[in-house]
């Protein structure tokens, strides 16, 4: 049986929780000062959708979210995209556009998903509830709420990437 890999990066402007994310999933932790490891390019981890065995690399970057060179090597051959912002900072979620254009400039159009992190931090939220489902409903992706921090929805989130991806 052949195994299924699916190369996953994450985007949005820093802080937003991607590294986090990635690290949560991948490891099953989560800590306040994660670094990222110099050499390492992705995480993975292995997951069963569909009795198909799919393995689920992980791409992060090393922080240079708001440099443009580094990102054409960085998405090349990605089949999913995960475009985070943060409850706390409005920046992040306006610029959710602007990354879905960024990743569809260089790969054309994959599998996306919408990911609000940090709302455990929801009562000094900065953006609505309905503003951010009107823009998922604009660009017609499904939308997660998440907490990295409490381990929240995160694994909904690349399990629902999988089950797209296997759908094409
Ligand atoms: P990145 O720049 O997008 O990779 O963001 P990081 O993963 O480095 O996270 C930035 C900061 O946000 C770190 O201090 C994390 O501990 C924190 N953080 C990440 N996810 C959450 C979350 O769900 N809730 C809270 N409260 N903090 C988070
Ligand atoms: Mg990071």
């Amino acid at each position: 049986e052949m195994e299924i890999a699916i190369k996953v990066v994450v985007v949005g402007n820093g802080a937003v929780g991607k590294s986090s994310m990635i690290q949560r999933y991948c490891k099953g932790i989560f800590t306040k000062d994660y670094k990222k490891t110099i050499g390492v390019d992705f995480l993975e981890r292995q997951i069963e959708v569909q009795s198909e065995d799919i393995r689920l690399m992980l791409w992060d970057t090393a922080g240079q979210e708001e440099f443009d060179a580094i990102t054409k090597a960085y998405y090349r051959g990605a089949q999913a995209c995960v475009l985070a912002f943060s409850t706390v900072d409005r920046d992040s979620f306006e610029a959710i556009e602007s990354w879905k254009r960024k990743v569809e400039d260089e790969v054309g159009e994959i599998s996306m998903v919408i990911v609000q992190n940090k709302i455990d931090l929801i009562d000094d939220a900065v953006v609505k509830n309905d503003e951010a489902e009107a823009l998922a409903k604009k660009l017609r992706l499904r939308f997660y709420r998440t907490s990295v921090k409490d381990n929240l929805n995160v694994e909904e989130v690349f399990r629902y990437l999988a089950e797209k991806y296997l759908q094409q």
